[in-house]
């Protein structure tokens, strides 16, 4: 028997429901390398991310393995590959050779022998809330046959005004919202779930369309691979039903790794086979002169007048217990954040 971790737990979910299609089972090593090399599964969909099993050395192929998850049995794996993948490929697959990455470190962690194989048989398992292919689509037009156009938006954080210009970006051009904040693993100094959903509830209760936006999680790991990751979560949100796909300033980067708009340049290079439109949008912030959220795409001001928004910054605030500046969050929001235990991880 295998016993899952939580992240490969939440892949093995994800899996079974058809959000990492056309993959629908643990990769093996020829598909790991494609992904490595060509950002391909072998059969030339486009896919970034791997989704591999930890193994031991002494698996032999063709075993039958229970797939063990809390004490339980989840489903079984026909094993068909058995291989070590190398700190050099880790480190390829990071686009980055600092091992403090907390991406990196992560897969290190793991030790280096995987395993891929066919998913022979599922328990029934009862999860509330876990997205299936086209789930999106199909509850958008319950809501009104008319919606044909959904934009997904990924997030880890807390609604602060530069994300909610993004949506409303979005929303004067698509007919629909998807907001999927991703609560699988995150790391320390990230927002709890709690927090995410309760800024986003309020946010949907007091200001957003009721049937023009949808908020649900997103059972996954985040992965920290910063324009690979972008991708990957522009799959999932594919194979959700969503047309279009927000990619923003340092998509699932963390800390300098990753370049601003690295993500938005990696994506064009998939533009004609990925099956769902990027909007790759510019970082806003707010604008003194302009007096209201803007980008560089429609203000014309210097540095000196620009107030960047970021999590880190309010973060500060909310940990010294103060309402950050309503130009950055808003204070409806923040004040629900307030009276949380743990806002933070
Ligand atoms: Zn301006």
């Amino acid at each position: 028997m295998i016993h899952l971790s939580d992240d490969e737990y939440l892949d093995l979910l994800c899996l079974k429901n058809g959000l990492y299609d056309p993959l629908d089972r643990f990769m093996c090593e020829d598909e790991f390398k494609n992904v490595l090399m060509d950002f391909r599964l072998l059969n030339k969909s486009v896919f970034t991310m791997p989704i591999f099993l930890k193994a031991d050395s002494n698996f032999k192929l063709g075993q039958i393995k229970s797939l063990i998850y809390k004490g339980k049995k989840i489903a079984s794996i026909k094993i068909t590959s058995v291989y070590k993948i190398t700190k050099e490929q880790i480190c390829e697959l990071y686009v980055c050779k600092n091992e403090t990455h907390p991406g990196i470190k992560k897969e290190f962690e793991k030790g280096f022998w995987r395993c891929g194989g066919e998913l022979v048989s599922f328990e029934q398992i009862l999860l509330e809330n876990f997205l299936y292919k086209n789930c999106i689509k199909e509850e958008f037009q319950k809501l009104d046959k008319d919606i044909q156009t959904i934009c997904g938006f990924q997030t880890r954080n807390a609604i602060h005004k530069a994300h909610e210009h993004l949506q409303r970006t979005a929303l004067e051009f698509c007919d629909a919202l998807f907001i999927n904040p991703l609560t699988g693993y995150k790391k320390s100094g990230d927002f709890t779930n709690e927090a995410v959903f309760k800024a986003y509830e309020t946010m949907l209760l007091k200001f957003y369309p009721k049937k023009r936006v949808l908020l649900k999680p997103l059972q996954t790991a985040m992965r920290y691979a910063g324009p690979k990751e972008a991708i990957f979560h522009a799959i999932i949100r594919r194979n959700l039903g969503c047309t279009h796909f927000i990619i923003g300033r340092d998509h699932a980067g963390v800390g300098d790794f990753y370049e601003k708009y690295a993500a938005q340049d990696f994506a064009k290079h998939f533009k004609d086979d990925l099956g769902i439109h990027i909007l790759a949008l510019k970082e806003p912030y707010y604008c003194k002169v302009c007096e209201q959220i803007t980008s560089e795409k429609s203000c014309s001001h210097t540095e000196k007048d620009k107030i960047y928004i970021s999590a880190t910054n309010i973060r500060k605030s909310l940990l010294s217990k103060e309402i950050p500046s309503e130009k950055i969050i808003r204070k409806e929001i923040s004040s629900e954040l307030l009276k949380l235990e743990n806002i933070f991880i």
